[in-house]
């Protein structure tokens, strides 16, 4: 057992901290109070506020790879270089590029990840996950209509036999859980769309998909089927409460009510939005009608950025900017979504929250830098001023993998190497 004293307790609802100390067994927080007796092992955090479980739901961890040279280009050219780097990387290099993804991600108290990820090294992306001590639910990015040149297309049969070996292989191992993951209704048939939710309602999957991100595949699909994207997932009875949707931005007015009464989440990715000029989800408007929203960082070839404090901070500026009123999104909401609400949308109901009987999955964060000062405001300060790189501690099921800012079981410096010099070999497919 381990008694952590001397912590600052968040409450998302006031904002507000209060000091007190948590007991955590094996993988379980058994005890939070002001004052806690138990024979146990004790840790003094010295005063640094205490963060549930961050969740990101929505990734593409490999992407890491390739943070840079993709800068500024248009959605079409991008998905193309993307993929053709993507494709010519070895197995060895898929492992470094989802860890070098992991690692940040936990660096910045992310506890939990939602990923779309694909076939070809599938074993090496899952040792990765396994190596960086994150937990992940993930699956393979499906298709079967290819938008460009450098999609790979599979049959239907191939995709269900590989989220068959997907689920038998990884589901419920350690802190992995499977899911399905078709790309997206541009790039599905109606038929595989509807064969992977069948096998993901069957054995209790996430449904993870991209949803109305670019406008022109939206308008494709309108023209195709005379639906707008909301509208045709849930003509084809996929949306539900297991059903996650990357993206979202080119809803029509009942399409928002559509995603509120089936129980889906957003995950709405702000930095790839902006940064790839995709557009702006109407975030305030889903929230207003009901509907479940989190927060993604997608992956860094589209976004750069794998801090899901500043995703955050850019999703609640987003909305105060776009409908002139500075109430959207608060601070309050927007520690929820990237918690307790990120954590449900991927099927926890006992992870995001520090409470009794909960997965022990939290950060320590430092609250002595110069641009949080204001102590009775750290909860806001850390959203609007500070960032992740303030989190100084991070806990997974009970175990540290990041103690006082070092990363416990990897060497970064190597990681970081060996992440340059496969840039530094794939450099040419990108001139
Ligand atoms: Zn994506």
């Amino acid at each position: 057992m381990l008694l952590i004293k001397n912590l600052r307790l968040p409450n998302f609802d006031t904002l507000t901290t209060s000091m007190g100390q948590m007991l955590i067994d094996g993988d379980r927080i058994v005890k939070i109070g002001s004052s806690i007796e138990a024979q146990a092992e004790v840790l003094d955090a010295d005063g640094k506020l205490i963060l549930p479980a961050m969740v990101d739901t929505h990734t593409h961890m490999v992407q890491s790879l390739t943070k840079g040279p993709l800068d500024d280009l248009n959605i079409t050219d991008w998905l193309k270089k993307m993929l053709l780097v993507q494709w010519q990387l070895t197995e060895q290099e898929w492992y470094y590029g989802v860890l070098l993804g992991c690692l940040q991600s936990l660096r910045f108290g992310v506890t939990a990840i939602n990923e779309m990820t694909y076939w070809n090294q599938i074993d090496a992306v899952a040792q990765a996950y396994k190596d960086a001590g994150i937990r992940a639910t993930f699956g393979i990015g499906a298709t079967d209509i290819a938008e460009n040149e450098q999609v790979k297309v599979t049959p239907l049969e191939e995709n269900l036999r590989q989220a068959e070996y997907l689920y038998n292989t990884y589901n419920g191992k350690g802190l992995l859980r499977t899911s399905v993951a078709p790309q997206g209704r541009p790039a599905c048939t109606p038929e595989l769309m509807k064969a992977l939710h069948e096998f993901s309602s069957e054995r209790g999957l996430i449904y993870h998909t991209h949803l109305a991100e670019g406008i022109s595949e939206t308008r494709k699909i309108r023209e195709r089927t005379g639906r707008g994207e909301a509208e045709e997932l849930n003509h084809l009875g996929v949306l539900d409460q297991r059903t996650v949707l990357a993206h979202s931005i080119w809803l029509e007015n009942d399409e928002i009510g559509l995603i509120a009464q089936s129980g889906a989440t957003v995950a709405h990715c702000p930095s790839t939005n902006m940064k790839l000029s995709d557009g702006v989800c109407r975030v305030s408007e889903l929230l207003q009608s009901g509907a479940r929203v989190a927060f993604g960082c997608d992956g860094e070839a589209s976004s750069a950025n794998r801090d899901l404090i500043r995703e955050a901070r850019l999703g609640s500026y987003l909305q105060k900017v776009t409908t002139l009123d500075p109430t959207v999104l608060p601070a309050s909401q927007c520690f929820k979504m990237l918690t307790v609400g990120g954590a449900e949308a991927l099927g926890y109901k006992d992870l995001g929250k520090l409470e009794e009987g909960c997965l022990a999955d939290f950060s320590l964060v430092r609250t002595d830098d110069i641009s949080t000062t204001n102590q009775a405001r750290i909860l806001t300060n850390l959203l609007y001023a500070g960032s992740g790189y303030q989190v100084d501690s991070v806990f997974v099921g009970g175990k540290s993998v990041m103690f006082e800012g070092e990363l416990l079981h990897h060497d970064i410096n190597k990681v970081m190497d060996k992440c340059e010099s496969i840039l530094d070999r794939v450099e040419y497919l990108l001139r």
